[in-house]
């Protein structure tokens, strides 16, 4: 594992850093830091200026108009845009079906879709899970019958993330029934304003609603919008999840939100005349947690190896999804006890303030925590749950 950064891709950090610094703006980069909302234009607005430059789909091959980065290029990219309070990138278009379709797809998908996915012209969501299909997904229902030169579809997909505001969903549908559940699976590709598609929003516990129950009702999808071959799609949803495990584990992110609570934790009162920062508790906390960040890292460097040298992510990813889910869930856990009980209404105005010249700034951030805190208990859970990764543990490295 390579632990220093040669002097060219220390320049292309500094480059990635100012370019974040001078175009992310103010109103989208206030709202990350105070954890709030982003609606669909934020996204959109914020993903149009990385496409302009060309760094959207920063792991797309040059030969389909990414930027043909190393992985060490990817991952100084991750650092910086994590820093900076930049808005999470939305995967599903750009990071999931779009290496689906050019590693899988016909050439006519291809020219179809990935220009208009790496230009952010379309938004797209996941149908994968659906009422009893979740960490056994084999098992999903979603019927997809050929007549003609197209495919009926029927069924219900359920926690689809944002497909209030997709364009497209990617779906596992089945097409027949074989001896093994994975077998008869396939992928097609779904207009979401064909007729028989129906989105119900499905209210969190954080108040919002991102997620969302999908009803297909006799859908018709043309058959040149499956990828692959049929009854194939299981292999392409697998290739596809290794890529999702990666972008979930969100160290990043998760250092600047730790670093951004100590900061916080450093000036505010604990009520009893001494400094939040300096009850014990919440100090080991910091350290153990600033310690696991940094060993979790050093994992991620070592999967940013093998991947350099050729290799396949492996059972790397299956930790990194249950290490980096896990401390980002304790950041939100500490955060929640930093602020004690100023964390738990969620609006501003009920809020005292007891954190001196930064009172408005903290109040603000403490207000979000309670939010926050409720929607990362999903991170442990999608993506293929911590549980269903320590199966995959235990399988591929232990052998059991
Ligand atoms: C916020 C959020 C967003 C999501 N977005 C999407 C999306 O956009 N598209 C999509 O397709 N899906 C999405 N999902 C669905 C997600 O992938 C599933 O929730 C996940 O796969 C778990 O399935 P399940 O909810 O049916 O739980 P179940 O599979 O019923 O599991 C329930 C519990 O049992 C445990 N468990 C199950 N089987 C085993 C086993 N063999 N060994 C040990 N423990 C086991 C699980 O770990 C879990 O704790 C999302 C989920 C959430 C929470």
């Amino acid at each position: 594992m390579r632990l220093a950064f040669t002097p060219e891709e220390e320049r292309f950090r500094i480059e990635v850093r100012d370019f974040l610094a001078s175009h992310l703006p103010a109103d989208i980069r206030r709202k990350v830091e105070l954890g709030q909302y982003l609606e669909r234009v934020d996204h959109v607005r914020w993903q149009d200026i990385l496409a302009a430059r060309g760094w959207y789909a920063i792991a797309w091959p040059r030969q389909w108009g990414g930027p043909g980065w190393s992985p060490i290029e990817r991952y100084l990219f991750q650092q910086e845009y994590g820093a900076q309070a930049c808005p999470p990138l939305v995967q599903f278009g750009v990071n999931m079906v779009g290496p689906v379709i050019y590693t899988h797809g016909s050439d006519a998908q291809k020219q179809r879709f990935l220009p208009r996915i790496l230009a952010n012209r379309d938004w797209w969501c996941q149908g994968y899970s659906e009422p009893g299909a979740g960490s056994d997904l084999a098992s999903l229902k979603t019927s997809a019958t050929l007549k003609g030169d197209r495919y009926v579809v029927n069924g219900q997909k359920i926690w689809t993330t944002w497909a209030h505001w997709a364009d497209w969903m990617f779906a596992l549908v089945r097409t027949a029934r074989g001896e093994r559940p994975q077998q008869g699976i396939s992928f097609l590709l779904i207009d979401m304003r064909s007729p028989g598609v129906t989105v119900r929003p499905i209210r969190t516990f954080d108040g919002d609603s991102e997620v969302n129950e999908v009803f297909l009702d006799n859908v018709e999808v043309p058959v040149d919008q499956r990828v692959g071959d049929e009854g194939a799609g299981w292999s392409y949803g697998k290739f596809l999840l290794e890529h999702e495990r990666f972008v979930i584990s969100g160290l990043p992110r998760t250092r600047r939100l730790l670093a951004r609570l100590k900061e916080l934790a450093t000036r505010m009162s604990d009520g009893l005349g001494g400094r939040v920062i300096d009850v014990p508790d919440i100090a080991s906390r910091f350290a153990d947690l600033e310690t696991q960040v940094t060993a979790l890292d050093c994992t991620e460097r070592r999967y940013l190896g093998t991947l350099g040298e050729g290799g396949t992510p492996g059972h790397l990813v299956s930790i990194l999804k249950i290490r980096g889910t896990e401390i980002e869930q304790a950041v939100s856990e500490l955060a929640m006890a930093c602020f004690g009980t100023q964390a738990i209404p969620f609006d501003v105005d009920l809020l005292s303030g007891r954190c001196g010249e930064d009172e408005a700034l903290a109040a603000e951030f403490a207000a979000a925590c309670g939010p926050l805190y409720f929607n990362l208990r999903k991170v442990s859970i999608w993506g293929g749950s911590n549980e269903i990764q320590r199966n995959i543990l235990a399988r591929q490295v232990l052998g059991l």
